[in-house]
């Protein structure tokens, strides 16, 4: 990849940002023979936050640039942890950015500068950078990250950001079960209700190998966040109460981005990537979406190029086609409905959430689902979930009568395929009931219950009193490994 190559040569895109989405984007444009400026303030080098992903959601020349795949990956509502049976994936950074320039070839070119603004005048995009440089191009796309630089996103009563802090550390004793990545645990017998009520955080974990992990404290959602200092805190009190310090710490991270982004408006520039507002509303995963998206908008961009149209609509179009703006209409919904939710309550959520069949909850956190699947799941959720979860989710929509009202005609067309396929004592969810879940997160949070055996409990796989894939002991092993068979065969493209 030449760097700097174009000098002052008008280009046919250029693009702001060197993140994994303007790089992503950059090198398919490059690959179909478009000229291509990446401008960003540093030089080619691998990403630096740590990208998780799911493994089936990762475009296939991607799933060879990862450093760790695990198969063991679960969930912690309860004691016993729930197993997702769906591969999930570390990026490998640098691979990451090897391929892309390597997809990119000689079409790509790298000019190290900050952008401050861009004008059109006539057919031609100026981009100007700090430092005084001008560039010109055909299309400009803003792939500067959250927030976006060209076209600031507007985030409704403010951004509401998902913050994480997390390490990289060897332990003497697992702090999450060995051979196993956890995406969720919800279980915090080590702290007083009332703050989890307030703040709630769960932990993030991977095993690295050997003695190594990577444990990361997180705010799904919240408006105003939790501090660094903060999350630092309940991290290390989490590690403290379960016994497993860490030692020889290799790196730190904060995490904190804006989880509310609406779909944006079409206008002359392109926006892509996290500036473009497509961190998914729900989960905060933006990366995958962005590898897989990239091809498509590109081939629109070139085609637009080609014949003289305006290649900014026809990349907007590629990008939010209309089923996908009333989807993110309904993820908002459902946002909202996630910050109302007292604290101690979305255990409860997920623990009704990952109750859906592995095809709905996979779909519901995938980019691409569509209005009426979206809203199928929810009100299997709502249906399933205990009252206190309830009562949110109506607020929430009410709060919200416009996309509220889409969603829910969208769901009466469908209310009658939205049957559970759940067992009825999973699935008592009925008002004034309580459900297990109920009883074991009252449980799990009151002074009743010893502190140390929930965590002994609950960490059965990484004390070593079980297998290391720690199932819950009522799951039928023959269906989830035939369910683990059919994912794996999903994923590789092999047919059973
Ligand atoms: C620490 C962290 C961990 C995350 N983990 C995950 C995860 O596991 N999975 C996932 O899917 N998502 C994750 N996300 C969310 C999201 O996917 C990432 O933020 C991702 O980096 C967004 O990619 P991007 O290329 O759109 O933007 P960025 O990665 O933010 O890249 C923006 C680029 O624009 C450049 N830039 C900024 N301003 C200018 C300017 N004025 N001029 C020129 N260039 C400029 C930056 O230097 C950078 O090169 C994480 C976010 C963070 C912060």
């Amino acid at each position: 990849m030449p760097v700097d190559a174009f000098s002052d040569q008008v280009t046919d895109v250029l693009v702001v940002g060197g993140g994994p989405s303007g790089l992503a984007l950059a090198a398919e444009l490059a690959a179909l023979s478009l000229s291509v400026r990446v401008v960003a303030p540093h030089p080619p080098q691998p990403f630096a936050p740590t990208y998780g992903a799911w493994l089936d959601e990762l475009p296939a020349w991607a799933q060879v640039c990862t450093a760790q795949v695990w198969t063991d990956v679960r969930v912690y509502t309860s004691p016993q942890p729930t197993p997702l049976l769906r591969p999930y994936a570390l990026l490998d950074n640098a691979r990451l950015l090897a391929a892309l320039l390597e997809r990119a070839g000689e079409g790509l070119c790298w000019t190290q500068g900050r952008v401050t603004g861009a004008e059109q005048r006539g057919n031609l995009w100026h981009v100007r950078g700090e430092a005084g440089e001008e560039w010109a191009a055909r299309l400009v796309v803003d792939a500067s990250g959250h927030g976006g630089l060209l076209l600031p996103t507007p985030f409704e009563g403010g951004a509401a950001l998902q913050t994480a802090y997390g390490i990289v550390a060897h332990f003497a004793r697992p702090p999450s079960p060995p051979g196993a990545m956890v995406w969720m645990d919800y279980r915090t017998p080590h702290l007083d209700p009332a703050d989890v009520r307030a703040e709630p955080t769960f932990l993030y974990s991977m095993h690295l190998g050997e003695d190594r992990y990577f444990v990361q404290e997180t705010s799904l959602i919240a408006r105003p966040a939790p501090t660094r200092e903060f999350m630092q805190t309940r991290l290390y009190a989490r590690l403290e109460a379960l016994g497993t310090p860490p030692h020889d710490t290799e790196s730190d991270e904060w995490v904190a981005f804006p989880m509310n982004a609406p779909a944006p408006v079409p206008g002359p520039i392109l926006a892509y990537g996290a500036a473009a507002g497509l961190v998914h509303p729900i989960s905060g995963f933006q990366v995958a979406g962005a590898l897989k998206d990239a091809p498509r908008v590109a081939q629109a961009v070139a085609t637009a190029l080609e014949n003289g149209e305006d290649a900014a609509a026809a990349g907007w179009n590629a990008l939010w086609p209309p089923e996908r703006r009333a989807a993110r209409g309904v993820h908002l919904l459902d946002l909202g409905a996630l910050l109302e939710l007292p604290g101690d309550c979305l255990g409860d959520f997920f623990a009704a959430f990952f109750r859906l069949p592995a095809a709905e909850w996979h779909a519901f956190l995938a980019p691409h689902t569509g209005v009426r699947e979206l809203a199928r799941s929810m009100l299997k959720v709502f249906a399933h979930a205990p009252n206190a979860v309830r009562l949110p989710l109506v607020r929430a929509a009410l709060a919200h009568p416009g996309v509220s009202l889409r969603a829910l005609r969208e769901a009466a067309r469908m209310k009658e395929s939205a049957r559970f396929s759940h067992p009825p004592d999973a699935a008592a969810g009925h008002p004034g009931g309580m459900t297990n879940s109920d009883t074991t997160q009252r449980e799990a949070n009151s002074g009743d219950v010893d502190q140390q055996e929930v965590i002994e409990e609950g960490m059965q796989g990484a004390v070593g009193n079980v297998n290391a894939d720690g199932l819950a002991p009522g799951v039928d092993r023959e269906e989830k490994l035939e369910e683990l068979r059919e994912n794996m065969a999903e994923v590789s493209g092999q047919q059973q």
